[in-house]
């Protein structure tokens, strides 16, 4: 089924992130951690992949395994940097062939020493190239990322939203957001995404960081703001791994219900391939989500 259609449903859900192995060796264990992730019945699970272009065979492995052993949708991330057309088209055709409807169109992060202008004369130099190849290629639910606090190489906001709606314009149907730690800034995101004249849905993408080690890397890849109260709870929790777990979940989980009470009713949960993280965060909130658990 198409995301698109989930997305029309009145009730709060959930779906959840999780990324392949690096490698065949470590296969057999990301599989079940991430069917265990599906297990828990989201809307859809996202599967990441790297950023090389051309589609990851990891990636759809891990979306084949889950769709396979526990029925719940998929939506697979392509990335397109340095990627060649060939490529692409024929990784679209097998997941056409596959039956597979959602994909996740991504430029993917800029390799070690290339810029954007090596990238010009390349098929695919910005998401909106695939995005449109997407859509030519077959009838596709695509959705595509978003930065509530500005994407690393914008000049500025105002930059940023104007190429978001040009890729919203080439054939998006939803959009999912960077992690934020600060539900203030989605608030203001939304709103300025809305005078953009961008409609579409947003799904807020919500990182549990359940260790003190994540908080780094977290910043690194996002350069998302870290309110003071986040921060007080790792200095404080950092130090111990059950404490700071449990610290990490309730700080996602509260991000959630706010997110819930001001209007928005499908949130994406970076899982990390953490089946008990994503549990433990809908076991908060079992009354907002009802049935679905
Ligand atoms: P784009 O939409 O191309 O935007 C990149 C930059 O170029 C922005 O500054 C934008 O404003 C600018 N821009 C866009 N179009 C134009 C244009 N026509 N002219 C000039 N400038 C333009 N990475 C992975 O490798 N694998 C993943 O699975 C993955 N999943 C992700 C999921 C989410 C929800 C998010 C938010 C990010 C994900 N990423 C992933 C990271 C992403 O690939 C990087 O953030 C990357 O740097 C930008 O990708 P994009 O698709 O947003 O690119």
């Amino acid at each position: 089924m198409k995301i698109s259609e989930y997305l029309k449903k009145d009730e709060f859900s959930l779906s959840f992130e999780v990324f392949p192995p690096k490698t065949d060796a470590s296969l057999e264990s990301v599989r079940a951690a991430t069917v265990a992730v599906a297990k828990l019945g989201p809307d859809f699970v996202s599967v990441t992949c790297g950023a090389g272009g051309g589609g990851g065979r990891l990636t759809l492995d891990i979306a084949q395994t889950i769709r396979r052993e526990t029925g719940v949708e998929t939506l697979e991330h392509l990335t397109c940097v340095g990627a060649k057309r060939e490529a692409i088209q024929s990784h679209l055709e097998t997941l056409k062939a596959e039956g597979m409807e959602n994909i996740m169109a991504l430029r993917g992060d800029l390799p070690a020493g290339v810029t954007q202008s090596d990238l010009d004369t390349t098929p695919y130099p910005h998401a909106v190239n695939l995005v449109r190849e997407i859509k030519a290629s077959g009838d596709f639910c695509v959705g595509a990322a978003c930065y509530p606090e500005v994407h690393p190489e914008s000049r500025d906001q105002r930059d940023d939203l104007c190429h978001l709606k040009e890729k919203v314009d080439a054939g998006v149907d939803f959009l999912t957001t960077q992690m934020f730690f600060d539900n203030n800034l989605l608030y203001n995101f939304l709103y300025k995404l809305r005078e953009t004249g961008v409609t579409v849905p947003v799904l807020p993408g919500i990182m549990p960081i359940t260790g003190a080690n994540q908080v780094e890397r977290a910043r690194k890849l996002s350069g998302s703001f870290m309110p003071r109260r986040f921060t007080s709870l790792v200095d404080r929790f950092g130090s111990d791994p059950a404490a700071m777990k449990q610290a990490g979940i309730i700080y996602a989980t509260d991000q959630i219900i706010d997110l819930f009470a001001n209007g928005i009713r499908h949130v994406h949960v970076y899982t990390m391939n953490k089946p008990d993280v994503a549990a433990a965060i809908q076991q908060n909130l079992s009354a907002m989500l009802g049935s679905r658990l």
